[in-house]
């Protein structure tokens, strides 16, 4: 069976960014299932995975523009020191969840200064070009409920 709109596909990968740095992969043995054909995963590997079946092996390189999305300096902001709780410690790296113009987004602390700290609301692999080392490990006919949800009901879940 070939993978196209409304399948539902599993793959193991192993994803690298340009410099072969490891970003992430799926734990030996297991492998990541998605509804095909409905934006579960980034729409350049969604693009090339079309076609393949169980058993195909593939390297696909998907730029970040087709992946998080590029880097965008818009997306880092300076916020009053004193929009924080007072009693809370402020360092580099810590996350906090935000309400965004496109709804709850994640922001990190890249800079704090006495009255102001910098945020970068980025995705973490925004502007980072990626290459997933994919093995197709199944495909299936999707069920009409997975279809209408748009996602995979792994194990008969429903949610
Ligand atoms: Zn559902």
């Amino acid at each position: 069976m070939q993978i196209s709109s409304n399948k539902v596909v599993s793959f193991s990968y192993k994803l690298t960014d340009s410099d072969g740095e490891l970003i992430d992969e799926t734990p030996k043995g297991e492998s990541f299932p998605y509804l095909h054909g409905h934006q579960n995963i980034v729409p350049g590997l969604e693009k090339q995975l079309e076609g393949l079946k169980k058993g195909d092996a593939i390297t696909a390189k998907v730029l970040a523009g087709e992946a998080y999305g590029e880097f965008d300096e818009e997306l880092i902001f300076q916020v009053p020191r004193s929009n924080f709780p007072k009693e809370l410690t402020i360092v580099e790296g810590m996350e906090f969840d935000s309400d965004g113009p496109e709804g709850p987004m994640t922001v990190v602390v890249t800079n704090v200064d006495k009255d102001l700290i910098t945020v970068n609301a980025n995705h973490p692999l925004a502007g980072v070009d990626l290459t997933f080392d994919i093995k197709i490990t199944d495909v299936r006919e999707a069920t009409p409920q997975e279809i209408a949800h748009g996602h995979v009901h792994q194990g008969g879940h429903d949610h």
